[in-house]
């Protein structure tokens, strides 16, 4: 019996395997996030494993355009000569990386270390960039720090209310839904989502309530919270004092966000601000006296703008405001997405970033990295630029000519996807490792079979900041080989400076090290109680007591408790500005997930019992809006606007706003919602604008 975790989501539920040697058999593990209970993707897991389309060897195109199989070292062999005659041309920032949220930790801190050491280059970023830029730019910026739940999953089990923005858990990750059976008793469920998502119908159904703004106006709607909150003296005075600054300047930037005002823009009614932040406040006030804590959520919905990061800063201030953050009476969370989406970020995948959240361009932070990594600082190059710029700039005169993808398929994820595509096709050499020959990977001139979850050691860290042994249960099939093994490989080709070691235990141990006295500080985590069960959060210094009793909570469970990361201890409210634009008439497109499928759908569209569920890409579109464009139930439509076309199969919902249709982004790059998107990116973060599209709608007749 193997003790694991999904390979999917930041929830992470605990799974256990019993591999027969005829069979491999899944159930749903009684661990913390999950208390057993697995949604169907986490339940259809094996699937993957043993599907006939996996990866096996390297794959090398043919001058004819097919594929062919090749051996490790020739492939090996063929990406050291490119990297090295490219290098050597134009430099080593023509060679880039690009990483993502679903790698290990160690494949994520080794996949930095390689970039810059290997290959030399700054140009390294990852698909986390679509994920939780915004957020992480808005909780730092805020707290001096960055961690998803700043507490754990379970404390949400008592709360009294929750406002949820842009967050549809009940299909994302199922399991999370027992954590709110409570508050959704208590009447204190109230979710913010322009469409009436599964999640929503639960608020209504516990007698909460949704509300249902304009795309894209969740920024005003924050303000206008905020502004009842502070208009009508509902604010927790004592501890704005005592634990944030910056009050004079946030109360100008919502003196204008009347609720009146704030409804013609958001479409929210005036009364329904009003109550939403009447009933936040007394909340508030009730759990500070000894009644049931408080919670502000926040998920991609609100965070994956152009104005994402301001976004996650109101939702933020009006959670100070309330006087939750850093205190038992609840507090602000956002929702990891992908299944190391914490760890991702942390380890030095991103662009400006350094193990441990260090930061690349700071002299300290790299003499303290460069000593774990036994080379002088001198030559860990300096930040490189974001994804949505790395990927667009390809093969262009300023931007790289070779690109290595891990664990992501930007053809289908990333924004205005007919750009990246073309992107991809002016490469010189593009290498892809994946378990599957993705959209991304069908356009590479090189492919590598790289070992999926239950195949591979390792450590994930989940949406709390809990730290998770991945463990193996089977063997791979063919010559799949881990990432760790891959740059081990390419390291001693390339002749790289420093060490990279194929075993996950080791490069955990450098982690650790790498890790010491920074934000994300695992290097009190030990393995082997990690192998126990002990429920360990970072930061977890060295020297720290670990317990593996299983009621223990080790590390730093709950943040902020004494002080916020800021050196003078305190959390800053930021004043934040939003557009007074009247809603456009043309129809939004917004994009989100289906229960059945996860991210560009690589893995879940391969499961036959999930594409039978879902099988193709449905624009859910309202009634009367669907007769205004004579749109019938089930008929093909063109989705159109300046950036490309998808053709989506109507799915009458009232659900939807009159204004608004909604596309998933788990499809293939021909209907793919992100042919759609807007590239735009937010000044922070370099989210690009995922969440809001104009768009127009032409039914296909006669098909
Ligand atoms: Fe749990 Fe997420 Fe896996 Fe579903 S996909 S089983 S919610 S970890």
């Amino acid at each position: 019996m193997t003790a694991t975790h999904c390979p999917y989501c930041a929830l992470q539920c605990g799974i256990t395997l019993e591999n027969s040697g005829a069979q491999l058999v899944l159930s749903g593990r009684d661990f913390e996030t999950n208390g057993g209970a697995l949604c169907r993707k986490g339940f259809s897991a094996t699937k993957l494993l043993e599907h006939p389309q996996r990866l096996q060897t390297p794959l090398l195109r043919q001058s004819d355009g097919s594929f062919a199989p090749i051996t490790w070292d020739r492939a090996l062999d063929l990406i050291a000569e490119k990297a090295l005659s490219i290098r050597s041309e134009s430099g080593a920032d023509a060679v880039a990386m690009f990483g993502s949220g679903s790698l290990t930790n160690e494949k994520a801190y080794q996949l930095g270390k390689f970039a810059r050491l290997a290959l030399g280059t700054s140009r390294i970023d990852y698909n986390g960039r679509f994920c939780m830029s915004s957020a992480a730019a808005g909780t730092n910026k805020a707290f001096g720090l960055d961690r998803g739940m700043p507490f754990p999953l379970a404390d949400l089990d008592d709360a009294a209310m929750i406002l949820m923005l842009g967050s549809n858990v009940a299909d994302t990750m199922p399991p999370f839904v027992r954590h709110l059976d409570t508050v959704r008793e208590r009447g204190g469920l109230i979710v913010v989502d322009p469409r009436r998502s599964a999640t929503a119908k639960l608020s209504a159904e516990g007698a909460g309530w949704h509300l249902q703004p304009t795309p894209a106006t969740d920024l005003q709607l924050l303000l206008g919270l905020a502004h009842v909150v502070l208009a009508e003296s509902l604010a927790d005075s004592d501890y704005l004092a005592a634990r944030t600054t910056g009050l004079d300047a946030l109360r100008a930037s919502v003196a204008a966000w009347w609720p009146e005002r704030t409804a013609a823009i958001t479409g929210v009614p005036a009364e329904e601000i009003r109550r939403t932040a009447r009933a936040l406040a007394h909340a508030a006030r009730e759990a500070k006296n000894g009644g049931h804590p408080v919670y502000i959520l926040t998920g991609r919905g609100i965070e994956q703008h152009a104005n994402g990061t301001d976004t996650v800063s109101a939702a933020i201030n009006l959670a100070l405001l309330l006087g939750l953050p850093g205190t038992m009476a609840g507090g602000y969370g956002t929702i990891t997405g992908q299944g190391n989406g914490q760890g991702g970020r942390e380890h030095g995948q991103k662009c400006d970033q350094l193990p441990g959240y260090r930061k690349i361009a700071d002299p300290e932070h790299r003499a303290h990295v460069a000593k774990v990594w036994g080379v002088d600082p001198e030559i860990i190059p300096g930040p490189g630029i974001p994804a949505v710029q790395l990927l667009n700039t390809l093969g262009t005169a300023t931007g790289a000519r070779m690109l290595m993808i891990h664990g992501a398929n930007p053809v289908v994820s990333a924004p205005d996807a007919n750009q990246i595509f073309a992107a991809l096709r002016r490469l010189d050499f593009l290498v892809v490792a994946d378990f599957f020959l993705s959209e991304t990977a069908a356009e590479a001139d090189l492919v590598l079979p790289v070992l999926q979850w239950a195949e591979e050691e390792g450590t994930m860290t989940n949406l709390e900041g809990r730290i998770l042994r991945r463990r193996a249960a089977i063997a791979p099939p063919g010559q799949a080989k881990s990432e760790l093994w891959i740059f081990s490989e390419l390291a001693q080709r390339l002749q790289a400076p420093g060490t990279f070691s194929p075993d996950a235990a080791e490069v955990f141990a450098e982690l650790k090290l790498a890790s010491a006295g920074g934000i994300s500080d695992y290097s009190g985590v030990n393995w082997e109680q990690l192998d126990q069960g002990a429920k360990i959060y970072w930061p977890c210094p060295e020297g720290s007591t670990i317990s593996t009793d299983p009621a223990a909570r080790n590390g730093t469970p709950r943040l902020f408790l004494d002080r916020f990361a800021h050196q003078d201890g305190k959390a800053q409210l930021i004043a934040v500005y939003a557009p007074v634009a009247s809603p456009s008439k043309k129809i939004s497109l917004v994009t989100g997930r289906l229960l059945e499928h996860y991210q560009s759908g690589t893995q879940t569209r391969r499961v036959d019992e999930l594409a039978a569920t879902s099988p193709d890409v449905r624009l859910e579109i309202h009634p009367s809006t669907a007769l205004a464009h004579q749109i019938s139930d089930g008929q093909l439509v063109e989705v159109s606007n300046q950036r490309g076309t998808t053709i989506a199969r109507a799915k009458l919902s009232t659900d939807m706003r009159l204004d608004t249709v909604f596309l998933p982004f788990h499809f293939p790059r021909t209907s793919t919602a992100n042919l759609l998107t807007d590239p735009s990116v937010d000044p922070f973060s370099a989210m690009p604008e995922f969440k809001h599209a104009q768009v127009s709608l032409n039914p296909i007749k006669g098909e």
